[in-house]
């Protein structure tokens, strides 16, 4: 579990990815009186030899802080972009069965960019890579803008480690 880290302005200082911190940056923000508790975690407390403390579920910076509206070439981002469909055969992956694919092969000169990456499921991968050049991803790649990227994760949700995280990310 960790701490939902909110700009001043009550929204995510970021979503892509989303902006959490474990419970030792959270009471390190505190003690340094950076952030704010919006809300606690109920029955989570941390003890050292001669402190506890209650872990925070949301916390706000009193500072705002620019966010920074720029996104990573992550193979996360690339499912995102694609929908976490295999652009091969359409099936539903997920970031355990999906796989990234070069369109052209590194081994053919390909490089690791948004315009030559794609979502395979393992099986296509598999077979694309018997039969290079057969293949055509159903989508060709490229680099999305940030907001569209942002919006398609909202879309997919986020895992709630609290319930009042709901209040921020929706
Ligand atoms: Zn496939």
């Amino acid at each position: 579990m960790s701490t939902l880290l909110l700009n001043a302005d009550m929204q995510p200082v970021s979503i892509l990815p989303l902006s959490i911190v474990d419970w030792q940056e959270a009471i390190r923000y505190l003690v340094l009186d950076k952030i704010e508790v919006v809300e606690w975690h109920d029955d989570w407390i941390v003890h050292s030899a001669n402190w506890q403390t209650r872990v925070p579920a949301v916390v706000m910076l009193k500072d705002y802080q620019k966010p920074k509206h720029t996104m990573r070439m992550s193979k996360r981002n690339i499912f995102l972009r694609d929908e976490y469909l295999c652009q091969y055969c359409g099936t539903a992956v997920t970031d355990q069965s999906a796989t990234l694919d070069h369109v052209l092969p590194v081994s053919k000169g390909g490089k690791t960019t948004w315009e030559n990456s794609t979502t395979a499921c393992k099986p296509c991968n598999y077979r694309k890579a018997a039969h290079v050049g057969k293949f055509k991803p159903k989508l060709t790649p490229y680099k999305p803008h940030f907001w569209d990227l942002a919006e398609k994760r909202k879309k997919r949700g986020f895992h709630y480690q609290h319930p009042s995280w709901a209040t921020y990310l929706e």
